[in-house]
């Protein structure tokens, strides 16, 4: 028995783990569309946002 809830706590913690590392991972899950994630103007490159301002705004609001 006592290894069954070894096991269940190593999985919890690792789960735990896994939910802070894609918290801090959030804005890099956002994937370049070709336009800016916030206001929707159009980037001629891989960029995601077209200024640190929209950004900030993006991340502010927690779209996901
Ligand atoms: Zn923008």
């Amino acid at each position: 028995m006592a290894d069954n809830i070894d096991r269940a706590n190593e999985i919890t913690e690792q789960l735990k783990e896994r939910q802070i590392k894609a918290a801090r991972e959030n804005t890099s899950l956002a994937k370049a569309t070709g336009y800016c994630l916030n206001c929707s103007e159009k980037l001629n490159d891989s960029r995601r946002w077209c200024d640190p301002n929209c950004r900030d705004d993006w991340e502010k609001l927690g779209i996901r």
